[in-house]
């Protein structure tokens, strides 16, 4: 077993592990479109994009949210309903809220500028120490050490930290280590290269070691634990909730779709602002039925007479998953909308695409053969 290295021998180490990571990062870094830019604007929103969504998966959206807003006054002046229709299928929607209103704050407090300085970036909203790093190092150079999940791993084995990295003292070691590794005046594409390995060769499970261009200063591959750090705390069990949604429809005049009733989360809160099908938390003593009449009632103040569950759709979140039957239900009285909710419209499947729709709502309509996935 290695022993930790020896405080010169350490610097050395160090020095490295930089050159080492930079000259390899030229050679192999993918062409990604957020990597042509040095605009503040432009690395920001892809850092949000990316924060839990795969690289493959936003390159599209990334292209199709900068068409339609191209700068951060466009994004500011644009209502929040078409943002989170772009937002539609990345999941995490609180994000697209986040940079509305914080585009809105640089537009209204900042002439525009996204801030430089570490304080008036990190007071918007939905930017934490991570995306505050990243975007002042890659879009104005200056020395600040990003830390995402991808560079945690590799700074916990490139030093074998087995602390607990969800803990005070682990995000601790954590900083210090990139800090101590950050080469200065190269910090934007240090902080990208690490991040890159993390992606491509560091990855989770089964690291490929024989591929890295640190390998010989990594303790944990020299210790034999890369396979064990980062190390993870044991999971509790996923919460489950058991929901029902209400399939609403109303007739139409000759020659058009009949309607559907979808109402708009507050903004506030998990999923604020995005549409779904009026939606019940099922009691323990309750039927699908008996949980919207109770909810539809006290909500939208109307009757609600629900049928048998057509369908169930299954979904998961970051901390929990649910279970949602899709109930036919007849209405008596026009809904208006309280609590949870704070708008209702009867919509037609062209409408559909215009509004962002929760992943359990698209599932939903999927799954009732109302529009497409
Ligand atoms: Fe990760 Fe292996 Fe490289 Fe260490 S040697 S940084 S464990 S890929």
């Amino acid at each position: 077993m290695s022993e930790t290295p020896a405080p010169r021998d350490e610097r050395e180490r160090r020095e490295r592990i930089r050159e080492g990571l930079l000259v390899w990062y030229l050679r192999v870094r993918r062409d990604l479109p957020w990597r042509r830019t040095r605009d503040p604007y432009r690395i920001w929103v892809s850092e949000v994009m990316l924060q839990q969504t795969q690289v493959p998966t936003v390159i599209p959206y990334y292209a199709r949210f900068l068409e339609d807003f191209p700068t951060v006054d466009a994004l500011a002046a644009a209502p929040l309903d078409r943002v989170l229709a772009h937002w539609q299928g990345l999941g995490y929607y609180a994000r697209a809220r986040n940079l509305h209103a914080a585009a809105r704050i640089v537009v209204e407090q900042q002439e525009g500028q996204v801030p430089r300085g570490r304080a008036a970036i990190r007071a918007l909203p939905g930017i934490g120490p991570y995306i505050a790093a990243a975007v002042l190092s890659i879009a104005y150079g200056q020395d600040e050490a990003a830390i995402d999940t991808n560079i945690a791993r590799v700074l916990c084995r490139l030093y074998d930290y087995g602390g607990d990295l969800t803990r005070a003292e682990g995000k601790r070691a954590l900083q210090a280590y990139a800090e101590a590794l950050l080469p200065p005046g190269r910090a934007g594409e240090f902080n990208t290269a690490i991040m890159e390995l993390g992606a491509t060769v560091c990855v989770a499970r089964s690291p490929r070691c024989d591929e890295c261009p640190v390998r010989e200063d990594c303790l944990a591959h020299l210790r034999g634990t890369e396979e064990l750090r980062p190390h993870r705390p044991a999971k509790r069990p996923t919460p489950y909730r058991t929901l029902a949604a209400a399939y609403c429809l109303r007739q139409a005049p000759e020659n058009e779709p009949p309607r559907l009733l979808v109402v708009r989360r507050v903004p506030a809160g998990l999923l604020g602002g995005m549409w779904e099908l009026p939606t019940a938390e099922v009691g323990a003593v309750e039927t699908p039925g008996e949980a919207l009449r109770r909810a539809l009632g006290e909500h939208l103040g109307v009757e609600a007479r629900a049928g048998e569950p057509l369908a169930r759709v299954e979904h998961g979140y970051s901390h929990f998953r649910v279970g949602v039957d899709l109930c036919p239900c007849d209405l008596t009285g026009e809904p208006h909308p309280t609590g949870p909710w704070d708008a209702a419209r009867w919509i037609t499947p062209a409408e559909r695409p215009s509004l962002g729709l929760t992943g359990v709502a698209v599932k939903s309509l999927a799954a009732l053969g109302w529009g497409e996935e």
